[in-house]
C-alpha cells in the first residue's frame, strides 16, 4: 500500500494498519477518513473508461467496528462499482477463530457456557447460545487424532437447566490433547445415556 493517511489518533497504529494491508500493492490507499480504496479508481468493467471515486459504504460488526469501503462510478455509462473488503472479513474471521479457542480452553477446564458468556461480557459480549454455537463448529471442525494413537479420553458433565427442565451436558476431551471429541446434552445422565455418548 503507497498511502497510509495517518492522524494523530491512529498514528500510533501505523505498523499495525500496515501488517493489515500488506499484500495490497501500490494502487491502494487508507485515506485520512478511513476510507479503503484505489487510489487511480479501476477501469469501468461495462465500457473500460476510468472509474472515478464515489465516497464509501460502512459494514460494521457490533462490539467490533466498522470499515468505510470506496465506492466507484463511470463517468460515462454510471456503472457502480465498489472495492473489494476481504481485509475486513480475514480479520473478522481471525479475531472470531480466536474466540472459538478461547471457548475450548474455558470449556476444557469446565467453564459452563453460561460462566463464560459472563467473563466475554468484559471482553466481547457473547450469549451462551453463540458460545455453545461457536463452540459445537469448532469441536466438528476439529481433527480428532486418529484411534491408533492410544489416548486416555476425559469425561466431564454440566448441569445445565433449560426452562424448568434439568439437563445433562456430557463432554468427552482428549487427555493429551486436551480438545473436546464431543459434547452433547441430554435430559437424563443414567449409565446407558453416558454409554451411549460416550461410544458416538
Ligand atoms: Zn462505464
Amino acid at each position: 500500500m503507497v498511502s497510509l493517511d495517518c492522524t494523530l489518533l491512529n498514528f500510533s497504529e501505523k505498523d499495525l494498519f500496515f501488517s493489515i494491508f500488506e499484500n495490497y500493492g501500490n494502487d491502494f490507499e487508507y485515506t485520512y477518513k478511513g476510507v479503503f480504496r484505489r487510489t487511480p479508481p479501476p477501469l469501468c468493467p461495462d465500457c473500460g473508461s476510468g472509474m472515478n471515486h464515489n465516497g464509501y459504504n460502512t459494514y460494521s460488526k457490533k462490539n467490533l467496528g466498522s470499515v468505510k469501503i470506496g465506492r466507484y462510478i463511470c463517468p460515462l455509462c454510471g456503472e457502480p462499482g465498489e472495492e473489494s473488503r476481504e481485509f475486513w472479513e480475514s480479520l473478522k474471521k481471525e479475531f472470531f477463530s480466536v474466540l472459538n479457542h478461547v471457548y475450548q480452553i474455558l470449556r476444557v477446564n469446565h467453564v459452563s457456557y453460561e460462566g463464560i458468556s459472563d467473563l466475554m461480557e468484559a471482553i466481547f459480549p457473547r450469549g451462551k447460545d453463540t458460545i455453545l454455537r461457536a463452540f459445537t463448529d469448532s469441536v466438528e471442525k476439529a481433527v480428532v487424532p486418529p484411534l491408533e494413537v492410544s489416548y486416555i479420553v476425559h469425561y466431564d458433565e454440566q448441569f445445565p437447566k433449560r426452562g424448568r427442565s434439568q439437563k445433562y451436558r456430557l463432554t468427552l476431551l482428549d487427555n493429551f490433547t486436551a480438545q473436546p471429541i464431543a459434547d452433547e446434552l441430554h435430559n437424563k445422565k443414567d449409565p446407558n445415556t453416558i454409554k451411549k455418548s460416550t461410544n458416538p
